[in-house]
């Protein structure tokens, strides 16, 4: 588990590219500047980590793409403190930026053999999610919920309800929506029943399965 000068070298690099591609928040960038990507893929994949490319994980699912990472980030508005609920824990790298960011993070992961993984890894890391949960995110959380941001790191199908309704008033959910490519669609909740919805940028992500593994 080392981040070497190479490495951050390398995120440096990374943090440009994706400058160069249009995300602007500083924040964001800082914090894709910190987490140590490579860390969060088998050490095989060790030079592929700082490419700005999704890249094959356990059980079938990916790590996203940074750009997207950073592109969805930008659209939650994260202030330090927000309560934040992520679907898709997959590698943990998302949850990463978030906590980075000063999230107090929830997220939840279907696949038990991810959910275990990145459960003993992150804390290593020192990233201490509030919680990691093994569940079904169609459901969101409804126990913690109200929550100042929801991201859905897996193409969704159709917008999930609860998750809209887990929102507080002001607050924002970042998800991808579509079956084989997904445009990045954001909510944000303007009172008990309004929504204001913002179609953007097309994506392609895993699917958002349901019910947990
Ligand atoms: N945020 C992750 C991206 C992982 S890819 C990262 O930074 O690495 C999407 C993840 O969503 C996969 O791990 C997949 O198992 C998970 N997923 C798919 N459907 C889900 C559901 N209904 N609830 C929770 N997680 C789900």
């Amino acid at each position: 588990m080392k981040d070497t000068f190479k490495h951050k070298g390398l995120r440096q690099q990374l943090v440009a590219i994706i400058k160069n591609k249009g995300i602007i928040d500083e924040n964001v960038l800082k914090a894709i500047g910190k987490v140590p990507r490579h860390l969060f893929m088998d050490s095989g994949f060790l030079d592929h980590a700082y490419q700005d490319k999704a890249f094959p994980i356990a059980a079938d699912q990916t790590i996203s793409q940074p750009y997207t990472v950073a592109y969805q980030t930008e659209l939650l508005q994260v202030k330090k403190g927000d309560k934040v609920l992520e679907i898709g824990t997959g590698s943990g790298y998302q949850a990463a930026v978030l906590c980075e960011l000063g999230a107090k993070l929830y997220s939840i992961e279907r696949q038990k053999e991810l959910f275990k993984k990145t459960s003993k890894f992150l804390p290593k890391l020192g990233y201490g999610a509030k919680k990691l949960i093994f569940g079904d995110g169609y459901k969101g959380l409804v126990e913690e919920a109200p929550f100042d941001s929801i991201i859905v790191t897996a193409g969704a199908p159709f917008v999930p309800k609860p998750l809209l309704s887990q929102l507080k008033i002001g607050g924002r959910l970042v998800i991808p929506v579509g079956d084989d490519i997904q445009i990045m669609t954001l909510f944000i909740r303007k009172g008990e029943k309004a929504f204001e919805k913002h179609e953007l940028d097309q994506f392609r992500f895993v699917p958002l399965l349901e019910d947990k593994n």
